[in-house]
């Protein structure tokens, strides 16, 4: 699977090129992290590649630098926006949750998190 530079209709595509808002907070030459329109936690960012994936396990088969490059970031907003404790989520398909097809990690931090996800 390789990934595209940009996918028709894809709003994290949309955010990256800038043609639709966000708060973003982070950004790197390869990854971008804004905050969630609807937030689950006092920090809620979605660290997100530049380039279209689908989900997670295609970003790690393709190009685990980059996945890793978005955990390091997930970590730097933890740090710089809460304590520098942090979830990290991904949604992979629609019954886990998943609603937007281009691969983003949720980072939930700045309080005690509870754990109920189904
Ligand atoms: P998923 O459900 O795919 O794991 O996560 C998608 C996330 O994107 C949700 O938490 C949702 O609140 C967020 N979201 C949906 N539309 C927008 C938007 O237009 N801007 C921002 N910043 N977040 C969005
Ligand atoms: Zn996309």
């Amino acid at each position: 699977m390789t990934a595209r530079i940009m996918e028709a209709d894809c709003l994290f595509c949309k955010i990256v090129a800038g043609s639709i808002p966000a708060d973003v907070v982070t950004e790197t030459e390869r990854v971008i992290g804004f905050r969630d329109i609807d937030p689950q936690a006092p920090v809620h960012v979605l660290v997100v590649p530049k380039e279209h994936y689908g989900d997670v396990a295609q970003v790690a088969a393709a190009d685990p630098a980059l996945l890793a490059e978005v955990i390091t970031v997930a970590d730097q907003i933890a740090g710089s926006l809460a304590d520098g404790q942090f979830r990290l989520i991904f949604n992979s398909g629609p019954h886990a949750g998943q609603s937007v097809f281009h691969v983003h990690a949720h980072v939930l931090a700045g309080a005690k998190l509870g754990w109920s996800p189904a």
